[in-house]
Parts: structure tokens; C-alpha cells; sequence
């Protein structure tokens, strides 16, 4: 993971490891190569990833609270691949709210639609949601499960894809829904400032036995309105893997947020969009919650 913390020469990006049960981080930029990220990490993972492991020992960390918690990728190469209507329910609520345009249907996607989100729409946990009045008037939230690449490639096959995955991070995948609708490609809906909360932090591959068994489950002011198993997810993440790489070369520390669950802001009758003070929690199972407010 990412934080920041105070030191003589102010605030700085540092990569750490998160003790999720003890509620501590245990500081890894002494052991890591100066000027180590969390995308070096990730390339360089062959050789850091052991040394990282040990970074955690018996050493007391900071604790959990003490620190301020950034997106894990905090600054990504390159924009975010999305999937758009990968859950069944969700593709129907969209094409039933009329947003979907310029077809307004309720069929499931024979492929996967796959759009991306700006780098600078990135932000950490625990950070506001600009509701850029006066752009959009339209605002929603979209609980997602990120994969994120580890080694890179081209032709990756479904059988070989998670070969590929170095771990898992949560995506709120924020939307404009005016946006989305009103200018046909997707691409500026999704990613103004702020839209792509992401956090609390990463978990390595390694530590989920079973991806498609997590749960993600999404509430805002603590109403639940979202709730479903990646297991329901239309193109499971190795045919989103191979179907992305077939004719782009995957990077390291690449995104990719696998589409979100029925029960967003316009799978309601009228539609119920985000508004200022509003908290969106966004938890995966064994990844944690991802908290922001709007404004
Ligand atoms: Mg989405």
C-alpha cells in the first residue's frame, strides 16, 4: 500500500505493508531501493516481493489510524481499464434507465465493453468527491473489485491469466451519468477529478484463495445498495485479461476495474444521485472498505 506521513521533510509518498488485523503499517522504504513505488514494486516484484515480506517481521508499525492511507497506485501509468455491464442485473437496470445510449436495451454484451478512466481521476481512501457543480448534476457510485497486473504481456490466455494478476485493490468507479449519456463515449463521464477513489489499500494475489468467492457490497449513508459475488461477474477476470491483451501489451501495475453490481443511483425509479455529505463504503471480503464522502 501507499501512505504519507510527516518527517522532517513533510509529508511524503512512502510504500508499506498493512497488518490488517493489528491495525498497524510497517514502513518498507528503508528496505526498499530509494525512490521505490508502488509501480517499481510491482515490476520489480521477482526480487522486492521477499524483501517487502520481511520489511513486516516482528517490528512494531505505525498504527493504522496514524497515517494517512493514498491510493494504492496512487499515480498509474496510464488510464484505468474499465468493463461496463459485467454483472446481468446491472446490464438490465442500465438499459432500462434510458442512460445507455444510444441503444436503450436490456440485452447482456456478447463482449466485453471496455472503456478507461483518466490517471488524474485518481484519489485515496478516506478523500472527498468533488461534485464539479455547474459540469455535472448527475452523480453516482459504482463498488468495483480492481485487478491489478503484476508481469505484463501480450496474448495472455484465459488459462494463463492469473499467472498475470499480482494482486486486488476496491475501485469506486464514479460516474456522471449526464455525461455518460449525453456525449455517447464514456470516457469523460467516468473520469473527472476525484471520480476513481481507490483503496484502502492493495492485497497481493497470494492472500485470496478464491477471487471469485469475495463479495462486493456497496452502501451510501449506510443503506445497503449493492451486494453481489465476483462469481457473478458476465466475463470473469481471466477473459477480461485475455480479451484486453489480445492486442495491447498489459503493463505492470495496469488497472482493471471489473464492472460493478446492480443497485447504483439510476437503478432506481426516479434515479437517487449523490449529493453533498453523502459517504459512499465500497467493501470487498478480505480487501477492506473504501470510504469517501462527497464534497
Ligand atoms: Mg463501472
Amino acid at each position: 500500500m501507499t501512505f504519507s506521513s510527516a518527517d522532517s521533510a513533510g509529508p511524503r509518498r512512502r510504500v508499506g505493508v498493512v497488518d490488517a488485523e493489528r491495525r498497524v503499517v510497517h514502513d518498507a522504504t528503508a528496505v526498499l531501493p530509494p525512490g521505490t513505488g508502488m509501480l517499481e514494486l510491482i515490476e520489480s516484484w521477482d526480487d522486492l516481493g521477499s524483501v517487502l515480506r520481511n520489511a513486516a517481521g516482528d517490528r512494531p508499525g505505525l498504527p493504522l489510524d496514524s497515517v494517512e492511507l493514498l491510493a494504492p497506485i496512487p499515480v498509474p501509468r496510464r488510464n484505468l481499464f474499465c468493463v461496463g455491464k459485467n454483472y446481468r442485473d446491472h446490464a438490465v437496470e442500465f438499459g432500462r434507465s434510458g442512460y445507455d445510449t444510444p441503444s436503450r436495451s436490456e440485452d447482456l454484451p456478447d463482449k466485453p465493453i471496455i472503456f478507461s478512466k483518466a490517471t488524474t481521476s485518481v484519489t485515496g481512501p478516506g478523500t472527498g468527491i468533488d461534485p464539479h457543480f455547474g459540469v455535472t448534476a448527475e452523480l453516482d457510485y459504482e463498488g468495483e473489485l480492481g485487478v491489478i497486473i503484476g508481469r505484463g504481456g501480450r496474448g495472455i490466455s484465459p488459462e494463463r491469466a492469473f499467472e498475470h494478476v499480482w494482486g486486488y485493490t476496491i475501485v469506486n468507479d464514479v460516474t456522471a451519468r449526464d455525461l455518460q449519456r449525453d456525449h455517447q463515449q464514456w470516457l469523460l463521464g467516468k473520469s473527472l477529478d476525484t471520480h476513481c477513489p481507490m483503496g484502502p489499500y492493495a492485497v497481493t494475489a497470494d492472500e485470496i484463495t478464491d477471487v471469485a468467492a469475495l463479495r462486493v457490497e456497496t452502501t451510501v449513508n449506510g443503506e445497503r445498495r449493492q451486494s453481489a459475488p465476483v462469481k457473478d461477474l458476465i466475463f470473469d477476470i481471466p477473459e477480461l485479461i485475455a480479451t484486453i491483451s489480445a492486442g495491447i501489451t498489459l503493463l505492470p501495475g495496469d488497472l482493471i476495474a471489473t464492472g460493478t453490481p446492480a443497485g447504483v443511483g439510476i437503478g432506481f425509479d426516479p434515479p437517487r444521485f449523490l449529493t453533498t455529505g453523502d459517504v459512499i463504503e465500497v467493501t470487498i471480503t478480505g480487501l477492506g472498505t473504501l470510504r469517501n464522502r462527497v464534497g
